[in-house]
């Protein structure tokens, strides 16, 4: 996919409306259009890598830019305690191919993802 046609890309980019949290050069935070929980935040880096695995592969600092900003959301917006998934491949529910981290807490949560 083309960064002109990905939805990630384009918010990145401003051209999609989202509600911002944080971001910094290397990644950007904005609230879930269909939140799972009280704090549902997506974490994305700003250059396109489809799902984590390949973020892992091509830029192990990257991936740890968007883990970093997660924690930052997960306490600017809650407690600190969060969860943090990267669905990765349709099976697992990914939809959306440009790897983001959902930093969900504000609650208790439950466990149990099937
Ligand atoms: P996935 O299913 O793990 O790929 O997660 C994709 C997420 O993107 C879902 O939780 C959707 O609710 C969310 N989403 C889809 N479109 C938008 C949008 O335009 N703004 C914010 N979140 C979105």
């Amino acid at each position: 996919m083309s960064t002109a046609e990905c939805l990630f890309c384009r918010i990145v980019a401003g051209e999609v409306p989202a509600d911002l949290l944080a971001e910094n050069d290397d990644a950007v935070a904005f609230r879930d259009i269909d939140p799972r929980a009280p704090l549902h935040a997506l974490v994305v880096p700003r250059e396109h890598h489809a799902d984590v695995a390949q973020l892992a592969a091509a830029d192990p600092r990257l991936l740890a830019a968007v883990v970093k900003l997660g924690e930052q959301v997960a306490g600017t917006e809650g407690d600190g305690q969060f969860r943090l998934v990267f669905n990765t491949g349709p099976e697992a529910g990914q939809s959306v191919f440009h790897v983001h981290g959902h930093v969900l807490g504000g609650a208790r949560l439950g466990w149990s993802p099937a």
